[in-house]
Parts: C-alpha cells; structure tokens; sequence
C-alpha cells in the first residue's frame, strides 16, 4: 500500500499513514460487517480514528483489535460511567496539567492520538480542542519552573508523540532548562498504534533530552509486530528505558493466558512491564469494565509462574481523584503463634516464624 509510487520523499511514512486513518463508517471495510447507523451515532459523541496499520491487525469482527478502535453503541447507553472519573481537572493547578502527588505532575502536551481507543479515560477531550492549546502549554511548564518540588514531568495527552519533532524539541528543551527537573517521562500508545512515527530522527532528538522513560501501552500480544518491535529498539537502542501500561479490557484482555503471553512478548522486544491497570470507570467505557477480583486473579497467575521481569503492578486509580493504589494477591493466609502462614505461588503454605502473631490482621497498632 505504501511504495514508492506514493510521493512521501518529503512527508514521513507516519504522516502518509495517519493521513489515510478512517473517520466515518462508510470507509471501513465491507467484510468487518459493521452496522453503519450505529456507528454514526456513536461517533457524534466520540469521534473515530483509526489509521490503516492498525487497522490491518485487525483478523475478523469482534477479536481483540477490533474492539480496542471500532465503536460500540454501549459507548453511548453507559449510564455507570463518570465524565471525569480521576478528578483530573479538580487536580489541575493550571488546565492541562495534574499536580496530584508532592514530586510528579501529568502534563497534556498533545489533544491527538494515532487511533481514538474505544476504552480510554479521557475520551471526552481526546481529538477535541478543548484538551490543550499553546497557551495551556506555555502556562504548564510556567507552572513546573515556579515549583521545584516537581522532580518528575509525566508528558501525556491525547500522544506526545503525535507532536512534530519541532514542536516536542520546543517543550523537552523547556522542561530542560529547569534544574529541578530530573527525569522526563512520554506516555505514549505510538509504538503500538503508530509504530512508524519512532522515526531513527525521534530516537536521536530524544536522546538529547536523557534522561527520558518512554511509558507505552499494548493490551494484546496480536499488537506486538515485527513494526512495532522495530520502534522499541530504536528507543531502547537510544538508551530510554521502556515500561508498558497495560489496561485490563474485558473481552480483550482479562484472562491469564493473554496477559502472560503479552509480558513475556513484551519483554522480547525490550519493553518491562510497569503497570497492569483495572480500567478507569470512565463514561462511555463501562462494556471493558473487569471486576477488580479478575485482575488479582491474574496476578496470581502471573507472579512465580512466570518471569519476575514479566510482572506488572496491578494498580487501580481510585474514583475521585485518590490516585493509583496497588493491589496484591493474598498470599498470608493467617497467623500463629509460631509465626505467620504464607501460601507460595503453587497454593503449598509454609510457616515463616518469628513473628509477632497478632499481625497482620490486629488492625491499625496503636500508638506507644
Ligand atoms: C499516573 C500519574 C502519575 C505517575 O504515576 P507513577 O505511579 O509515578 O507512574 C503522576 N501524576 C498523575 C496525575 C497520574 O495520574
Ligand atoms: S492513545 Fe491513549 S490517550 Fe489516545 S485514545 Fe488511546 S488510550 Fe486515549
């Protein structure tokens, strides 16, 4: 689709690719059956983009990939979801950055994504222009210069990524300039939904900036190709660690299998797991909702089964602006005089002793 007939000496692939994204149902193929009239309906509310890489990945109606980019009617009959679940904009010191916890701060420095995810948390601003604009730009870094308590800038969107290279040069030089600013971290979902756009430039303009975390985001095996493992070498092969947060999705992701063949895949192509997240109870998103007890069940299947190095933080972000808490398997199942019982990853229990029996389940201690 993409040879040399198509003029792109001087545009980049990505820019060719993105430029060909699906925006309304009648360009989405025939063999997909989509219903067109709900489709429509739907993207009056939350728009649609989905560029023709991901787009390919796609195997038949309803598998993983399709339900990650192609809209459903339950988007608009949600009645549980919250329009602003984090209470980001209660956070928000300044409109596009969240100043939540005392060293770190979420900057928005971009309203676009390669593809609108059907399941996002921040769907209702994504690929609007009411999420960022220059001057919200402008007044963040303001904001990160006047408060050396912040020692780490979590840039976010929409994608960073989706930024031309001038413009993300323009705002790393900034945070650069700021001598409390340590590390710099990009959360982007490009190296998955984009792969292209890490261009060998990217990785050498990035890596002037070190040090720099990429924070990517896959939530299915079927996502990691021989493209999208060709991105992360070129970040990892400019030095920039690589974690993935990846978010539990019923009907996509929410079984044992899945969610280990994705860390051990990851893991291959240089990228550590970092978070597994319980899905925000975002409006419009309720039909990839999991029971949190899905999540810590997988956990369970995950940890000493496989790969420590394969093992995220399951983490959920609390309704109401509590920030991100994780949760861990039990694994002490109760206490004795001789000490504390711990069940290992294949159910046997052993007695660790010297331990106070009362804990751990005498509650808060109180104080001496
Ligand atoms: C997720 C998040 C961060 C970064 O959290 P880490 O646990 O340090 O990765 C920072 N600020 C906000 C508002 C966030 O939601
Ligand atoms: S790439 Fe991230 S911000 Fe953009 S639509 Fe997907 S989940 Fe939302």
């Amino acid at each position: 689709m993409f040879n040399g007939t198509m003029n792109t000496r001087r545009r980049p692939l990505w820019k060719a690719i993105l430029s060909r994204s699906i925006h309304t149902p009648e360009a989405l193929p025939e063999f997909l059956g989509t219903s067109m009239p709900e489709v429509r309906e739907v993207i009056r509310r939350y728009p649609m983009r989905i560029n023709p890489y991901y787009l390919a990945l796609i195997e038949q109606k309803g598998d993983p990939i399709y339900k990650q980019c192609i809209p459903d009617l339950r988007e608009i009959r949600d009645e549980r979801g919250m329009e602003d679940p984090l209470n980001e904009e209660g956070s928000s010191p300044v409109p596009g950055l969240t100043h939540r916890y005392p060293d770190r701060v979420l900057f928005l420095v971009s309203s676009r994504c390669a593809m609108y995810c059907r399941f996002c948390n921040r769907k209702r601003k994504v690929g609007t222009p009411f999420m960022v604009s220059r001057e919200s730009i402008r007044e963040g870094i303001r904001y990160i210069r006047k408060h050396k308590e912040i020692r780490d800038v979590l840039l976010s969107g929409g994608d960073p990524l989706l930024l031309e290279n001038r413009e993300l040069h323009a705002v790393l030089t900034e945070l650069r300039a700021i001598s409390h600013v340590e590390i710099i971290r990009i959360g982007t979902r490009v190296p998955c939904t984009l792969p292209q756009r890490v261009t060998q430039r990217l990785a050498n303009m990035l890596k002037r900036f070190h040090p720099i975390y990429v924070h990517t985001h896959f939530n299915h095996p079927r996502e990691i190709t021989p493209q999208a493992a060709l991105a992360c070498r070129r970040l990892a092969d400019a030095g920039i660690p690589l974690g993935c947060q990846t978010v539990l999705l019923k009907g996509v992701n929410d079984d044992i299998v899945t969610i280990n063949t994705l860390m051990q895949r990851l893991l291959t192509i240089r990228v550590r797991p970092y978070y597994l997240f319980q899905a925000d109870l975002a409006k419009g998103t309720a039909h990839f909702w999991t029971p949190l007890s899905k999540g810590l069940a997988i956990m369970e299947g995950l940890q000493g089964h496989t790969s420590g190095l394969c093992v995220p933080q399951f983490a959920v972000d609390l309704p109401g602006g509590g920030g991100k808490v994780p949760l861990l398997p039990q694994y002490v199942k109760g206490a004795r005089e001789s000490g504390l019982v711990i069940k290992n990853y294949q159910g046997e229990q052993y007695l660790y002793p010297f331990q106070e029996s009362a804990f751990p389940h005498s509650g808060e201690r109180s104080p001496t």
